[in-house]
């Protein structure tokens, strides 16, 4: 299927595309790799009537240590985080979660600040933030906030940016600490059927709710995930507790 018929603009500025957004009203869309929004437009799960390409504003794939915190912007590719060596030095745990993520052409094109923004509840990098005590940069025509991870997944494909914020970085407390990261998957390059990415006190489960789950590394893993063509929810549960343990033994965590 094809895509129904859109205007598109392209921003060169985070200002123009707050502005676009704003003036545009909710039939207005960011987009940035297009790697989860076109295959949407597509299937006609999405119609957006206006899209604001956002994919080539200057400086917003910027990868850089600033103080005490790893500031990743809206628009490094997953590819481009997965080659960088500070964060490979600083935050291993994204590297390894991004060789999970999709194959190399969509690792090319898709955006950190897509992916979170998408808040697919099978995605890694959202997990990834919650367990790394991420917080999220947003702009909108009224200023900046920043938010915590912890309170950025609002629900399936559901955030806390408002209609007319942009993601513009993310920024991650160092030194982030020992990880661990597993997932579950048929093939390599598929979503999720069950993973978890850890540091030592948090632990963050992703395909098992409508939304990542954190959980302290020994508490009840009290989820009702769903059941889908992939997997049962009691074989996920399962799954989890499996790589609960395998977690608790790396991080050589005892109760
Ligand atoms: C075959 C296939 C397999 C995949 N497998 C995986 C996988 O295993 N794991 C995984 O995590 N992902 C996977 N993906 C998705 C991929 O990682 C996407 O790149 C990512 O989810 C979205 O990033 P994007 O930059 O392409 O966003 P887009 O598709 O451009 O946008 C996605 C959504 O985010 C919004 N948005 C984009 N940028 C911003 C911003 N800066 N601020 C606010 N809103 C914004 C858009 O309006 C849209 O609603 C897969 C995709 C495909 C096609």
């Amino acid at each position: 299927m094809k895509a129904p018929a859109f205007d598109y603009i392209r921003a060169a500025t985070v200002a123009e595309a707050c502005a676009a957004l704003a003036a545009e009203g909710p039939d207005a869309r960011l987009i940035a790799g297009g790697q989860s929004l076109l295959p949407a437009m597509n299937l006609r799960l999405a119609s957006p009537r206006m899209l604001i390409d956002i994919g080539r504003i200057a400086g917003l794939g910027r990868i850089a240590v600033d103080g005490d915190m790893l500031r990743i912007g809206a628009l490094a590719r997953h590819d481009a985080i997965l080659r960088d060596a500070t964060v490979a030095h600083h935050v291993p745990l994204l590297t390894e979660a991004l060789r999970h993520v999709a194959h190399p052409a969509i690792r090319t094109r898709g955006t950190i600040g897509g992916n979170l923004a998408h808040a697919d509840p099978a995605s890694e990098l959202p997990a990834c933030m919650l367990a790394l005590q991420a917080v999220i940069e947003a702009v909108s025509p009224r200023g900046t906030r920043r938010i915590a991870a912890d309170a950025f997944f609002a629900g399936l494909f559901q955030t806390a940016l408002e209609p007319d914020e942009m993601l513009t970085a993310v920024e991650i407390p160092l030194p982030a600490g020992p990880f661990f990261f597993q997932e579950i998957a048929r093939r390599a390059g598929d979503y999720a059927i069950v993973g978890l990415a850890a540091s030592a006190t948090r632990f963050a489960y992703f395909s098992v709710a409508d939304r990542p789950a954190m959980r302290a590394p020994f508490a009840a893993l009290d989820f009702d995930p769903p059941n889908d063509l992939q997997a049962t929810g009691a074989m996920r549960l399962h799954l989890a507790g499996v790589l609960r343990d395998n977690a608790l033994t790396a991080l050589g965590i005892r109760a």
